[in-house]
């Protein structure tokens, strides 16, 4: 257990977003690899103001790092799914999402030019953690190494498909929480 450099709160390791310092300033260590000494902070824009503010006194701009983090997040989020469609837990295309059964866990992605009528049909099959309009079925369909467009994949939450899930909330969470203005 580890707290939130921001709120204090304490969470397990893998529910924060972690943070190095590097020449003077906060860097998202999505992968929480970096060496060096790490702040935990949860994946709200409120968290990421308080760390700063505290760690930094006043001389960063927070939103400059709340945006750094959520493309860092997106980023590892496509690499994550790369790794996780090799390893064969991903099902790619409307057809085939629509036949998963309903009690499957795991983290659908619905590209940002799919019709928001197929998005709200294939958001209905399950319990999913939705990551929504954030990729076009290009950037989707690059990931998954393919030469066509993907509009909507389904990544089952276990082995490489449970640290994109993680990743996925974490997006979520920050979207959620995004600064005003
Ligand atoms: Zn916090």
């Amino acid at each position: 257990m580890r707290a939130c450099a921001g709120c204090r709160k304490r969470d397990e390791n893998e529910n924060f977003i972690r943070f190095v310092e590097f020449e003077g300033r906060p860097v998202p260590d999505v992968a929480r690899r970096a060496p060096g000494r790490g702040y935990n902070v949860c994946p709200t824009f409120d968290c990421i103001k308080q760390f700063v503010k505290r760690q930094f006194k006043g001389k960063i701009d927070p939103k400059e790092i709340y945006n750094q983090t959520l493309n860092a997040l997106k980023e590892y989020f496509l690499h994550l799914l790369s790794l996780s469609h090799k390893t064969g837990v991903t099902v790619v295309g409307q057809d085939n999402i629509r036949e998963l059964p309903p009690e499957k866990e795991g983290t659908l992605i619905l590209a940002e030019d799919l019709s928001s009528k197929t998005k709200e049909r294939l958001k209905r099959k399950g319990k999913f953690t939705v990551v929504e309009d954030l990729f076009t079925s290009e950037e989707i369909g690059n990931a998954l190494r393919k030469e066509t467009r993907a509009g909507a994949v389904f990544v089952e939450k276990v082995g490489l498909g449970r640290k994109l899930h993680s990743v996925a909330e974490k997006i979520n969470s920050l979207l959620a929480s995004r600064p005003k203005g």
